[in-house]
């Protein structure tokens, strides 16, 4: 028990450190180009007022993106889920939709095998997991590629893959990345904007609804793999149609 203890409290000391970084970050970056823009504005050019101004703006977006992002982490740990056993297809193209019309980087190839079983999950942390792993997609591949979308099943399973061409992901950081605060530190990265939050909140969801998520990369391609067992087979589903 006091072992549990211990771990629980360092796990939330290390949780409290690592949000402080990520806050004082961008806050010291604002603070910065604001101090420069106050006292030596006059000095500047109107070009690079406009710049300092953008980078203010950019890293006010990554602390409400990362407020919004520990919220839903919070929310996830106490929320109730509210389970129903549906067909996933609608709610798939919805969400490849919603991040096509956002996205005139990539294409969007969306193949969903018909008659798909239902499954058992929550309609809207469902739409949330697909969101992050298809953003994702999009965030991080090379311009002008296609991002694919399949949907199969077999007998136990409904089985989502969404892949993409572009920053791969090393074998050693496959399971890392599922980790609060995790991002890969490659140069291509770096330049996307992230709180290492998503992948995190995603897992989590994916594994109460009983499924499971996984990624894989070859060469420059890197695949997301979520399961979901299907109705027929999910116990609690079983449990309910008695
Ligand atoms: P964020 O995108 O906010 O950094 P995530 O938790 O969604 O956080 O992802 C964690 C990390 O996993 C990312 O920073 C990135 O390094 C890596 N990653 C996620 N999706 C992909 C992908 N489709 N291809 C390559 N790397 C990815």
């Amino acid at each position: 028990m006091k072992n549990d203890e211990n771990s629980l409290q360092k796990a939330q000391a290390e949780f409290i450190s690592t949000v402080s970084h990520e806050l004082r970050t961008p806050l010291t970056s604002i603070r910065g180009f604001a101090d420069t823009l106050l006292t030596s504005g006059d000095k500047l050019s109107e070009e690079q007022k406009q710049k300092f101004i953008l980078i203010i703006k950019e890293q006010a977006n990554r602390l409400i993106k990362l407020t919004e992002n520990l919220l839903a982490v919070s929310k996830n740990e106490v929320e109730k889920l509210v389970l129903k056993s549906v067909d996933v297809t609608l709610l798939i193209e919805n969400c490849v939709g919603l991040v096509a019309a956002q996205n005139k980087k990539n294409t969007f190839n969306c193949k969903i095998d018909k008659n798909l079983p239902k499954i058992l999950v929550d309609t809207d942390k469902f739409q949330q997991i697909m969101l992050n792993i298809v953003e994702n997609a999009t965030k991080y591949s090379n311009p002008e590629t296609e991002v694919q979308i399949s949907v199969t099943s077999d007998d136990k399973f409904v089985i989502i893959k969404v892949s993409d061409i572009g920053i791969k992901i090393d074998e050693k950081d496959k399971l890392r990345i599922f980790e609060k605060f995790t991002r890969l530190s490659t140069p291509l990265t770096q330049k996307i904007e992230g709180s290492g939050l998503g992948l995190y909140l995603t897992k989590t969801l994916v594994e109460r609804m009983k499924g499971t998520i996984g990624a894989d990369s070859d060469g420059d391609k890197t695949v997301f793999k979520v399961k979901f067992p299907i109705s027929a087979y999910d116990d609690d589903a079983r449990a309910k149609m008695k």
